[in-house]
């Protein structure tokens, strides 16, 4: 059997056990959230307040789409036609062209070509959110951000072009299998370390003060049967208005974060309820979950860009002899950009699924579908967001259910629906 007939296997059998996970994992099955209830949540919000949240919707349009279809665009250009070559080589001039300056340096300039292209997409979007008053950022630190997050995408980027040409160089047949452990273990590693390591770069955590709140959740995480060492706030009110909670890392670097604006903005039993939501993803591990799958995910596409190594006629147009050379990066790019907008929806569906059942969570572990309700009524309003937004969007992008779909499932959940 030749490479290619075992990277193509490889290949198969990675997308049926990436199916067979996610079908066995996966909470397909969701709580009703019937879309009476829906409407009669929607007619019972301010009108003022929905008008509001459509109006920030429709001005932040045109600079996300705008920022998307850039970035798509540049990306093609760049890796569809020799000129990202071209650059990639230019870039590894000075060094002699050595591979190292090439993968590292190549790849950054690439990279930063897009970044550069989509940046007046990004000043738009600061303007909207700074004139709906949902940012708090003066230019500054709203630059010192985007420089961090920079600079934290160059050093994650840098070491994974690292990895790949060397391995692309040491193996020039075998790559592939190396590189689709090492994409998977990347992946397992960066969801283990973020919340460590990078999250920390960006905001300021700190326990929750001792007091009735936080002996409250304690005792809800341990009636849950979930082990929680500590419960973290966020400097998020640096930034934002908007209020929000997660859970990040697992195992050891597992925590439960509450932004600050959430103890200001909210009630005590809203963010009862909120960390009963986020107690939901970790009993139900969904942290790893998202970490497994999106670890499969990685390992096939390695294997699916060196088989699509074996169309002459695309190497050609990106100007290249072969996927492992660093001067295919901008042709790397433009596969994985295509990619990752046509797995959006699957990935978004998966997500919006995992949420309903954490909000169901919720419901059951507090009892309480009034203050959930009232939880998401807030969320709403503080944040702007849509509570019914397009149904073309939602499929697209949306990570959460709606806030009318979430209003609506703790309804049914007061009526014994299930
Ligand atoms: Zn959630």
């Amino acid at each position: 059997m030749t490479p290619r007939l075992w990277a193509a296997c490889a290949l198969g059998v990675l997308v049926l056990a990436l199916i067979a996970y996610a079908a066995t994992v996966v909470p397909w099955h969701r709580p009703p959230a019937p879309r009476a209830d829906q409407l009669e949540a929607l007619r019972g919000l301010p009108g003022d307040q929905v008008e509001r949240a459509r109006a920030f919707h429709s001005d932040l349009r045109p600079g996300s789409y705008g920022a998307m279809a850039v970035g798509l665009l540049a990306a093609l250009v760049l890796g569809l036609t020799p000129l990202g070559a071209r650059l990639v080589s230019l870039v590894g001039r000075p060094f002699g062209d050595h591979w190292i300056a090439q993968a590292v340096l190549g790849g950054l300039v690439i990279v930063l070509v897009v970044e550069v292209l989509t940046l007046p997409f990004a000043v738009w979007r600061h303007t909207v959110v700074v004139r709906y008053d949902i940012s708090t950022q003066t230019w500054g630190p709203w630059a010192v951000d985007l420089a961090k997050s920079y600079a934290v995408g160059a050093v994650i980027g840098g070491l994974a072009l690292l990895g790949f040409f060397t391995v692309t160089r040491l193996a020039p047949r075998w790559w592939w299998a190396f590189g689709a452990v090492g994409a998977a273990a990347l992946v397992v590693l960066l969801s283990f370390v973020l919340p460590v390591v990078v999250e920390p770069i960006f905001n300021k955590f700190t326990p929750m003060a001792q007091g009735p709140l936080r002996t409250e959740l304690m005792s809800l995480a341990a009636r849950d049967g979930v082990p929680v060492r500590d419960v973290l706030v966020a400097d998020a009110s640096r930034r934002t208005r908007a209020v929000n909670a997660y859970v990040s890392g697992f195992g050891p670097t597992r925590r439960i974060v509450v932004y600050d604006t959430m103890l200001t903005e909210a009630t005590p039993e809203e963010v009862v309820s909120v960390t009963a939501h986020e107690l939901g993803h970790a009993q139900r591990g969904d942290v790893v979950t998202g970490t497994i799958i999106g670890a499969l995910g990685a390992a096939a596409a390695v294997i699916a860009l060196y088989l699509l190594g074996s169309l002459g006629w695309l190497l050609r147009l990106a100007g290249t002899e072969s996927m492992g050379e660093p001067r295919t990066i901008a042709l790397l790019l433009a596969l994985v950009s295509v990619a990752g907008l046509l797995g959006g929806p699957a990935q978004a569906l998966v997500s919006r699924r995992i949420e309903a059942r954490a909000d169901a969570h919720a419901l059951e572990l507090t009892g309480d579908a009034a203050t959930f309700e009232a939880m998401q009524r807030r969320l709403g309003s503080v944040n702007l967001s849509d509570p019914d937004p397009p149904t073309w969007e939602h499929l697209m992008f949306a990570s959460h259910p709606s806030t009318v779909e979430r209003m609506a499932a703790a309804r049914a959940y007061a009526r014994g629906e299930r």
